[in-house]
């Protein structure tokens, strides 16, 4: 069973669980027999360019993050590696904001939740269509960012599935090509447990991703792996072993045992 978990977020961005603390992170990761976490929260902007509230941290609540985790680092050294990092996503124009918050943390997750669209205004996952130029410019961006060396895992590769009605020639081309890229930089995919968290199945009755025909596409890659809880409530830690188990399951095991697990150390 995976130990660690680099897919971590706090109150910080206004849609995790508001009174559970960061040192209650820490707790539970501990109960439940983690020894090695990141916590990855939502990164802040600089200058604005995602308008929406509740999204994540303000740029002045970066120093108190960075504080309040170097604490529980130092404490709770005995029983569990505590990282600190970003959930980030890359656009071309803030490329100094993300290789400022870089260089002051161990870990970037890429989690492309949006790109620029043709009319160059800002494309959400969920909240708008995307065309299918617009479906390659999210491929693309991710593998700028890999070729930039920003990212140390990409989450949900997967998540453009959230537009999409059914895997066809475009959804596989973009497969294709973040894969591609993910070997050629030999940086880790992960596995996101959101959807398959018995405790969102209320709210969620689909699993949209991790995507099956994903996921057998990067099966046919020399890439590596991980497992991402994307905790924002206590639940999802609890539920880690259900969760990977429901996705194992919806992703089939012939795909799921053709592909690479990485370890701690991402290798
Ligand atoms: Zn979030
Ligand atoms: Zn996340």
């Amino acid at each position: 069973m995976q130990k660690f978990n680099y897919h971590t977020h706090t109150y910080r961005c206004g849609h995790a669980q508001l009174d559970f603390t960061d040192e209650d992170y820490v707790l539970e990761f501990i109960k439940q027999g983690f020894n090695h976490i990141c916590f990855t929260d939502h990164m802040p902007e600089k200058n604005k360019i995602d308008k929406r509230t509740n999204m994540r941290m303000d740029y002045k609540e970066k120093e108190n993050y960075y504080k309040s985790i170097q604490e529980l680092k130092e404490k709770y050294q005995k029983q569990i590696k505590i990282e600190i990092g970003f959930e980030a996503e890359y656009l071309p124009d803030d490329e100094e904001n993300l290789f400022e918050l870089k260089n002051e943390v161990d870990k970037i997750i890429l989690g492309q939740h949006f790109i620029y669209g043709d009319d160059k205004r800002l494309r959400i996952f969920r909240q708008a269509d995307f065309t299918d130029k617009e479906l390659l410019r999210y491929a693309k961006y991710i593998e700028t960012a890999m070729e930039k060396g920003l990212p140390d895992i990409i989450a949900h590769p997967d998540i453009y599935m959230l537009n999409r009605n059914s895997f066809g020639t475009i959804e596989t081309k973009v497969a294709n090509k973040i894969c591609a890229a993910a070997e050629k930089y030999q940086i880790p995919l992960e596995i996101n447990l959101t959807y398959p968290c018995l405790y969102y199945q209320n709210k969620r009755k689909n699993i949209i991703y991790p995507c099956k025909e994903f996921w057998q596409i990067a099966s046919n890659y020399n890439i590596k792996v991980v497992y991402g809880i994307d905790a924002h409530f206590k639940e999802q830690i609890e539920l880690f072993n259900e969760s990977m188990e429901v996705a194992n399951n919806h992703i089939g095991y012939e795909t799921i045992n053709k592909l690479h697990f990485c370890d701690e150390n991402l290798v």
